[in-house]
């Protein structure tokens, strides 16, 4: 059977079509949105209907929409399922059907032989997940799907109640899990998820939230005057499954660019488990950069820009890392576009232009790391000239400001070098460079959206990510 991305793609649309949804093409990533860097997830467009903003034209909408999450940076190719760029599959209930539509269409679709346009998987390596306090769910999961009441894992809030971080709708979800087998975790470690693969996601708007405070702490106002189903399947997520494949890197739409990488590098993917991380990471940004420049995103030192920037730098710092010194975006990028063409002709008609500005951001970072190598081989002679082992933080720090130079980078020469870098003394540097931007900024507050984005990223990253900081100096916590 086929079980490339484009044909569950395809089988999702119309299962849903045949339910009487209307299909809706993918938003571009970039929505006018003051509180989102880029559109993460499938129900971003629909938004103004699910406010009650605006009448929707349909009360059943299917879609496969482009998401770029920036958070989940420094998991790729760590887990088994983080991209920065990913299609999320959804269908959607404006006023219509609700808990019990959601459960049935989506067991349905997963639980259907192949043949029948259905997913195939197998009903007894699935578990639904619950909010809680949602007994209602548990009821519909055992009455529509038969699984019995010790396949249902109960959640707390943290991951199965969603809201949109700010007084709205709200409401319980339910999470369809895939077993993978204990391989990827132990028997009933819900937290292991790698093995208990979260692949959809359904969410049932049914609250009015006066105040959230965060993701566990929120006032429920009352019941929506309409409730809404909002569901997000993670297409790359499926593809893996029904692939055979470990991960998400290693699908169709995904693969031949690690296997361009090793050719390139001469190194081989499935031998080194640090690697292996970077061909994955490589084959993920290519990816994520290109269909951000596909939508218009520009390379800079700052918001969106800054996002792209980044990706652009870890791409090519990984090839660096597997040993691939030259121009590595101009091979890579046209193996991850003939890839991605299909679903999205826009990235051949708008070639030129999307190279372009891949190309020349890697060209400069090229010149940002020739810069970068001279002074750190400088700082390196006279460390060692000075009987010492140790890199002193200003000098990591120094290369960090003047060259943009990142500190992980900083740390892997030095090893090379047999030093090792006073990071302490550079984080040091970077808190006090860092306060003194954040003074900064308190005058200039609310000038930049999504700053949970940033925050994400300093979680994510903690303090020794160089790039991190460049982005604080507008934030204005
Ligand atoms: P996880 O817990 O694995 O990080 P999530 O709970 O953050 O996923 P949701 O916000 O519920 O994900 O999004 C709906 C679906 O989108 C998920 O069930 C998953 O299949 C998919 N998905 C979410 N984040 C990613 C990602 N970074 N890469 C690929 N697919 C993703
Ligand atoms: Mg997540
Ligand atoms: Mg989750
Ligand atoms: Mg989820």
């Amino acid at each position: 059977p086929d079980t490339s991305s484009a044909d569950i793609r395809r089988r999702f649309v119309e299962h849903f079509e045949a339910a009487g949804h209307t299909a809706v093409p993918s938003a571009p990533l970039l929505v006018d949105d003051p509180n989102l860097l880029f559109v993460n997830a499938g129900m971003v467009p629909f938004k103004p209907f699910f406010l009650g903003q605006e009448t929707p034209p349909y009360q059943r909408a299917v879609s496969v929409q482009k998401c770029v999450r920036t958070p989940d940076i420094e998991d790729v190719g760590k887990t088994t399922r983080h991209g920065t760029f990913f299609e999320m599959c959804g269908n959607f209930s404006f006023g219509d059907y609700f808990k019990a539509g959601a459960i049935e269409l989506a067991w349905d679709l997963i639980t259907k032989p192949v043949a029948d346009g259905g997913f195939g998987l197998e009903e007894s390596r699935l578990y639904p997940s619950v909010y809680e306090d949602d007994p209602e769910a548990v009821e519909l999961w055992k009455k529509i799907t038969g699984v019995p009441d010790d396949r249902i894992a109960r959640l707390g809030k943290s991951e199965n109640y969603w809201s949109m971080g700010v007084p709205g709708p709200g409401g319980p979800c339910s999470e369809i899990l895939y077993d993978r087998g204990p391989a990827y975790g132990a028997d009933g470690d819900f937290g292991a998820e790698d093995r208990y693969l979260e692949i959809w996601n359904l969410v049932f708007m049914q609250d009015e939230l006066s105040a959230v405070r965060s993701k566990v702490d929120f006032d429920i106002a009352g019941a929506l005057p309409k409730q809404n189903i909002d569901t997000g399947m993670g297409l790359e997520r499926v593809a893996f499954l029904l692939q055979g494949k470990d991960n998400m890197y290693e699908i169709d739409t995904m693969f031949p660019v690690i296997e361009r990488a090793q050719e390139l590098s001469g190194r081989r993917y499935g031998a080194d488990p640090v690697d292996d991380v970077r061909f994955r990471v490589v084959a993920d940004h290519v990816r994520s950069s290109m269909m951000l420049i596909g939508d218009g995103v520009t390379p800079g030192n700052e918001s969106r820009g800054y996002v792209l920037r980044r990706l652009l730098r870890r791409a090519v710092r990984s090839m660096r890392l597997l040993g691939y010194e030259d121009r590595a975006l101009p091979e890579l990028f046209p193996v991850s576009r003939d890839r991605m063409a299909p679903g999205y002709p826009a990235l051949t008609a708008d070639w030129d232009r999307i190279a372009q500005v891949a190309f020349a951001e890697e060209d400069a970072f090229r010149s940002t790391l020739r810069a970068g190598t001279q002074i750190f081989d400088n700082a390196a002679v006279e460390t060692k000239a000075a009987g010492a082992t140790v890199l002193a933080g200003e000098q990591a720090f120094a290369l960090h400001d003047t060259y943009g130079f990142p500190i992980d980078l900083t740390l892997e020469m030095a090893a090379e070098n047999g030093l090792t870098v006073d990071e302490e003394g550079f984080r040091a540097l970077m808190a006090e460079q860092r306060n003194r931007a954040k003074a900064d900024a308190k005058s200039k507050k609310g000038q930049h959206a999504d700053t949970s984005v940033y925050r994400g990223i300093l979680d994510a990253n903690g303090p020794t990510e160089w790039l991190a900081y460049e982005t604080l100096t507008t934030e204005s916590r």
